[in-house]
């Protein structure tokens, strides 16, 4: 989770910055107006360095930076993109928006995009690859990028879960060509709603930041109303305060996730030995940043059961079991351009994802010290693995 628990004096005082410097909310322009205060871009800097990427693009939330990631790509109608059964339901939506058809692989058991399964679908129609970090594990990079580099095709990092995050110390979302980050309310930094967008792709950084507004080339010769333009955009402008917020919320990033680390270190110790648990898988080399402890159960009836016990107890769950049917692609139904580009056979071509996730448990993990619902813990799962 959770920077929504440090929002406090550090993110009041950037915001109030702001306002004491002119009150200029708007990211760029109002040059005499404004005290050389710039939210968005020190934002932006400050990203990029944390990352040790080249290019950071803030914009209004983590589906927009799909979005925008997906409209730097030129992409033609009968293009192909793969993602991930087990992902938010943003990850297929700004896929369907960009006009390419989505695809959606199997998971491993690090709950992540099924190297073997990607292989299987990459055909000649295929333009990208979207693999999710969920709940803040890596997937297993390695092999992912490998097979995009050996077929040629582009790798986005969706990064909504996986901001603080590194695999072999380089930083989730810079493995990728293209990485998007969430600052959604729930995600390990807010910035109430908001996104970035990273690459160290100068061409594809110019595409995304021209199309996220309106296609404008910020041509420096020419003054806005008279900008350059080579294609038409859209609006997904990050305003001042969102960036303010952002910054202060950076500074806490390291702290968030160290926290987050222990406290999951701690609640696992305390059941790892109960039988008929199994751990989530993770790559070696894996620096988690440990948005929830997820385990596997035996049956879908007993990942239910840990709920119910969790709840009597005092605790709760995190997406599995209880918010499933938003994070399985396997129950989207609803997404008509998703049930036919798998044919009419969304459900059955995902079953191997959803006998994982559906005996997955998933153990919410905050900032504050959580070391006193070990023993609760411990009691539920034991009741129901007894
Ligand atoms: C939260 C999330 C998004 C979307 O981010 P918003 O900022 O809420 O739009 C995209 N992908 C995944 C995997 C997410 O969890």
């Amino acid at each position: 989770m959770p920077g929504y628990e440090l929002i406090g004096e550090e993110e009041l005082n950037e915001s109030i910055d702001v306002f004491n410097k002119g009150g200029i909310l708007f990211r760029q322009g109002f040059e005499n107006l404004r005290n050389n205060t710039y939210k968005v871009d020190e934002f932006e800097r400050a990203f990029t360095n944390k990352l040790k990427t080249n290019y950071s693009l803030a914009v209004t939330s983590g589906t927009a930076a799909l979005r925008v990631a997906l409209a730097a790509l030129d992409i033609k109608e009968g293009d192909e993109i793969i993602t991930q059964s087990f992902t938010f339901v943003a990850t297929v939506e700004a896929i369907i928006e960009s006009k390419a058809t989505p695809i959606c692989a199997n998971i491993d058991k690090t709950l992540n995009l099924d190297p073997n399964d990607l292989e299987k679908l990459i055909n000649k129609n295929t333009k990208a690859i979207i693999v999710v970090h969920m709940l803040g594990t890596p997937a297993n990079l390695i092999e992912i990028k490998k097979i995009c580099d050996r077929h040629k095709i582009v790798l986005i990092e969706d990064t909504a879960w996986g901001c603080g995050g590194f695999l072999n110390e380089k930083a989730l979302g810079t493995w990728g060509d293209i990485g998007t980050f969430s600052f959604d309310f729930a995600k390990t930094i807010t910035t109430g709603e908001g996104g970035m967008v990273i690459s160290d792709n100068k061409i594809i950084y110019e595409k995304a930041k021209a199309w996220h507004d309106h296609g404008h080339e910020n041509n420096p010769n020419l003054p806005r109303w008279e900008d350059s333009r080579s294609n038409s955009g859209f609006n997904f402008r990050m305003m001042e305060l969102q960036g303010a917020v952002g910054l202060a919320q950076l500074k806490k990033l390291d702290f968030i996730v160290q926290s987050q680390r222990k406290n999951k270190e701690y609640l696992w110790s305390a059941i790892k030995d109960i039988k008929g648990i199994e751990a989530r898988s993770k790559p070696a080399g894996s620096y988690e940043t440990a948005d929830a402890l997820v385990f596997f159960v035996n049956s879908k009836e007993l990942a239910k059961r840990c709920r119910e016990n969790l709840l009597e107890n005092g605790l709760s769950t995190k997406i599995l079991p209880e918010a499933f049917t938003w994070h399985f692609a396997g129950t989207w139904a609803h997404m008509k351009e998703l049930v036919e580009s798998h044919k009419n056979s969304l459900q059955a071509d995902l079953m191997p994802s959803y006998e994982l996730l559906s005996r997955a448990v998933a153990i919410p993990i905050t900032v504050k010290d959580q070391s006193d619902l070990a023993s609760p813990l411990r009691k539920s799962i034991i009741k129901v693995m007894n």
